[in-house]
């Protein structure tokens, strides 16, 4: 059974996990889920999802990102 405040305070609940899912997106540079598997720009090779989110924003494989380091 649902009366007005009961209502009211489901729908504060709902604005309260919706406001932290979004303080939670904002502190996370990335979400896993929209990764992709992209092209390595030197060689071509995968770079993986887990290393995309080891390094944000990388577009090497480990190798070429070594190499590249080492330069
Ligand atoms: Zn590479």
């Amino acid at each position: 059974m649902h009366d007005a405040a009961d209502k009211a305070a489901e729908d504060e609940e709902r604005a309260m996990q919706l406001f932290e899912e979004g303080l939670r997106a904002r502190r996370r540079p990335i979400d896993a889920g929209s990764i992709q598997v992209i092209q390595c720009l030197d060689c071509g090779d995968d770079v993986s999802v887990e290393r995309q989110l080891a390094v944000p924003r990388t577009r090497r494989c480990t190798r070429c990102a070594a190499e590249v380091e080492r330069r």
